[in-house]
């Protein structure tokens, strides 16, 4: 992983994810610490709030990336950009593993409302001689924001937070596919229509976003389509991928890795059917990890794929 990424930098890594801020952010912050500066006050204020929206933001990616890693997943990259942030998460294809690792990020914004109201409160009960006055408001703008930014990401739209949560929670009962078809159709026809209301109200920019939030949803139901498809296909006894345990599908679906041709790497002991190449890995359909293969011992396939 480089230090610059795709028009992101790096800024930083705690406990192994690599925090990365893309360069857009610095020019919306420039704006919109503009836009809070006022004649009434010193453009500190404007600043530090912008400073921590940052960090509830932060924050609550971390909540994301640790709750992933504590069922198991993987989480190694946080991006920040002017939409707020992305962690990037791999929790295991389970629903209860998923519905952790999304629910903890909202979950640290409801931490944080009595501790940033109770702070704003005490400021005021302690007075204007004691908390400069641009302080006490400075404090009440960061809970509001920690409080809407935790409504808007609780809105059960895919790909919002709430929209997952209802996805996973979906996937209890109807399966993987289904649900996601299901989140990312409510989530594409709620895009459809914030766009609607945001050009009827001629704001353009909102507009942008929510088209944003509508592809997303609908590659959503197109990755659903494609994983009820996969859940529909047989599966192969006495072998168990070992990220997932999940059984691989039962047929030629892998590309042999020297002639391209589809191959059952668990039949043949691995061995090309059109080339002659022994297959070195597999991917699994389910979760999208590779695991080795090593077909000059049987007992050490079994051990990668275990029965
Ligand atoms: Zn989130
Ligand atoms: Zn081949
Ligand atoms: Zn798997």
């Amino acid at each position: 992983m480089g230090l610059i990424q795709g028009g992101a930098f790096r800024i930083f890594r705690i406990a192994g994810i690599n925090v990365y801020l893309h360069w857009t952010w610095l020019l919306v912050a420039a704006y919109s610490v503009q836009t809070r500066v006022n004649a009434n006050r010193p453009p500190i204020w404007a600043v530090a709030e912008y400073l921590a929206l940052f960090g509830i933001v932060l924050l609550h990616e971390f909540g994301h990336a640790f709750a992933c890693r504590s069922v198991g997943g993987k989480a190694e990259r946080i991006m920040l950009w002017p939409l707020g942030g992305i962690a990037f998460v791999e929790p295991p294809p389970r629903p209860g593993a998923v519905l952790w690792s999304i629910a903890a990020g909202p979950l640290v914004n409801v931490v944080l409302v009595p501790l940033l109201f109770g702070g704003a409160v005490a400021a005021d009960v302690a007075g204007k001689e004691v908390i400069n006055a641009g302080a006490s408001e400075c404090i009440w703008t960061i809970a509001w924001i920690n409080l809407g930014l935790l409504i808007f990401n609780l809105m059960p739209f895919y790909p919002l937070d709430g929209g997952q949560i209802l996805q996973s929670m979906l996937w209890f009962a109807v399966g993987r596919g289904r649900s996601l078809q299901i989140a990312g159709g409510i989530g594409a026809l709620a895009g459809a229509a914030m766009i609607a209301g945001a050009l009827s109200f001629g704001d353009i920019f909102l507009a942008v976003i929510a088209g944003f939030l509508m592809l997303q949803a609908w590659n959503g139901v197109r990755t659903g389509k494609i994983l009820r498809q996969m859940e529909s296909l047989p599966r192969r006894e006495g072998v168990h991928c070992p990220s997932c345990g999940e059984r691989p599908v039962l047929g030629r679906v892998w590309p042999c890795e020297r002639c391209q041709r589809p191959i059952d790497v668990f039949e043949n002991d691995g061995v090309c059917t059109h080339c002659g190449h022994p297959a070195q890995r597999a991917i699994c359909v389910h979760c999208g990890r590779t695991s080795p293969l090593d077909h000059t011992r049987h007992d050490k396939v079994v051990e990668a794929w275990p029965a």
